[in-house]
């Protein structure tokens, strides 16, 4: 186990590198109820013939993740359950309970912890989660929530990243782009405060892409929205390292390439007017801005009737053979390869 002596540092290998590296030693599992580990949204779990357990862990670090100079305590609760139920909700399964982890100074008051603690139970309350456990922890510097959610679901039902096939429709759920351009927006305005407190923020019209940001939500609605137009997605995936990061899994999972068109890309006018505002291009940031926590999936093209008039879901390429890789069409028909950026933990 990691014969390599020289000294390799964790920014060159990026967070998807290291992911890999360290789960290469734990390819072999023991047990028979493992029936997926590493490598998807969600560890799958046997239960019995039929059914089977999801489970899944994130991480908020303050200074990486947030900043409490705009993060509401209050959202920031909110927003560490419903991150977590997003990657539940893309392996198409129904979120059933949570774990709770903090790691937090001593200076910290009560009432800090508490309206944590109030959009941590808003979140429960909202998606019908049970808080099961957790841990609390002292920390020297910042603040870090991790949290672990379990969902279940018919083993039938359950969606993997490496069920693509080509000529298969790539589908979004609703629009792209908002939290990256709501965190742009908020730094900028972080900027101008630090610089003259006296200046007050300037957030008129722009809710939307604020509480794309600071109060995500989940789309454990889209399992049933796909049941009752009787769509049975190839694969699926949630957008929380920005849609190109994502589609990279895709294809590298499903050894398939994609085609994916400019012009079909959903976004919203707000996001797409501050975007232009902020000196951002809107295309780039729906396709690398992250934490949008909408779900990437993939449906036999013989399906597009079903899902041509739903409002919930954009259709905005297909699968190629994988030799083609992954390429976008410019709005002006110009061909260009996509690339992975994403929101890589270690290249920030
Ligand atoms: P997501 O973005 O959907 O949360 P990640 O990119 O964080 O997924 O993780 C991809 C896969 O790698 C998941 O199966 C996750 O459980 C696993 N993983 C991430 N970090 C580690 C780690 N430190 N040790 C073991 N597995 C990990
Ligand atoms: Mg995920």
């Amino acid at each position: 186990m990691f014969e390599n002596k020289s000294k390799t540092t964790l920014e060159s290998l990026g967070e998807f590198g290291l992911i890999n590296h360290l789960a290469d030693n734990f390819k072999e599992t023991v047990q028979s109820t493992t029936i997926k580990a590493i490598g998807d949204d969600a560890a799958v779990i046997n239960i019995n013939a039929k059914e089977a357990f999801v489970i899944s862990t994130d991480m908020l670090v303050e200074g990486v993740h947030f900043d409490f100079m705009y993060s509401p305590l209050k959202h920031l609760g909110y927003k560490a359950i419903t991150t977590n139920l997003s990657d539940i909700a893309a392996m198409n399964a129904t979120p059933t309970q949570v774990l709770v982890s903090i790691a937090m100074s001593s200076k910290m008051t009560l009432e800090a912890v508490e309206e944590l603690y109030i959009g941590i139970k808003s979140a429960c309350d909202t998606y019908k989660v049970d808080l099961i456990g957790g841990d609390t922890a002292n920390s020297r510097k910042g603040v870090c929530i991790s949290v672990t959610a379990i969902g279940k679901a018919l083993k039938k039902d359950i969606l993997y990243r490496n069920g693509v096939k080509p000529t298969n429709l790539v589908c979004v759920t609703g629009d792209l782009g908002a939290a990256y351009t709501g965190y742009m927006l908020l730094e900028r305005e972080k900027r101008i405060f630090l610089e003259n407190p006296a200046v007050q923020p300037d957030m008129e019209g722009k809710d939307y892409i604020l509480q794309r940001q600071l109060k995500p939500e989940a789309r454990t609605d889209i399992k049933q929205l796909l049941a009752d137009l009787k769509i049975t997605p190839t694969a699926m995936i949630d957008i929380s390292d920005g849609l190109s990061s994502e589609l990279f899994h895709l294809a590298d999972q499903s050894n398939v390439g994609f085609v994916i068109y400019e012009d079909k890309l959903p976004i919203d006018p707000v996001t797409y007017n501050v975007a232009r505002e902020l000196g951002l291009d809107p295309t780039t940031t729906a396709l690398n801005g992250g934490e949008d926590y909408e779900l990437l999936f993939t449906i036999p093209a013989t399906d597009f009737d079903k899902i041509k008039n739903s409002l919930d879901f954009t259709v905005i390429g297909y699968a190629t053979e994988p030799h083609e890789k992954l390429n976008l069409v410019s709005k002006s028909g110009n061909n260009y390869p996509l690339e992975a950026q994403g929101w890589q933990s270690f290249k920030q």
